[in-house]
């Protein structure tokens, strides 16, 4: 059995587009995902939250 990657998709709170992939690290893993990033289906900085699933 391989190993899962917990890889967790960065999406976009206004288009849900999901824009960035990033692992989780031992940093953020107390802490809820919510950062600030160019979207570009919107065309400007939104929050995106992690999309785990
Ligand atoms: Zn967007």
């Amino acid at each position: 059995m391989a190993a899962k990657k917990p890889f967790l998709k960065v999406q976009c709170t206004v288009c849900k587009t999901v824009n960035y992939f990033t692992k989780k690290s031992k940093l953020m893993a107390d802490t809820k995902l919510e950062i600030s990033k160019f979207c570009s289906t919107c065309h400007k900085h939104t929050v995106h939250k992690e999309g785990r699933k």
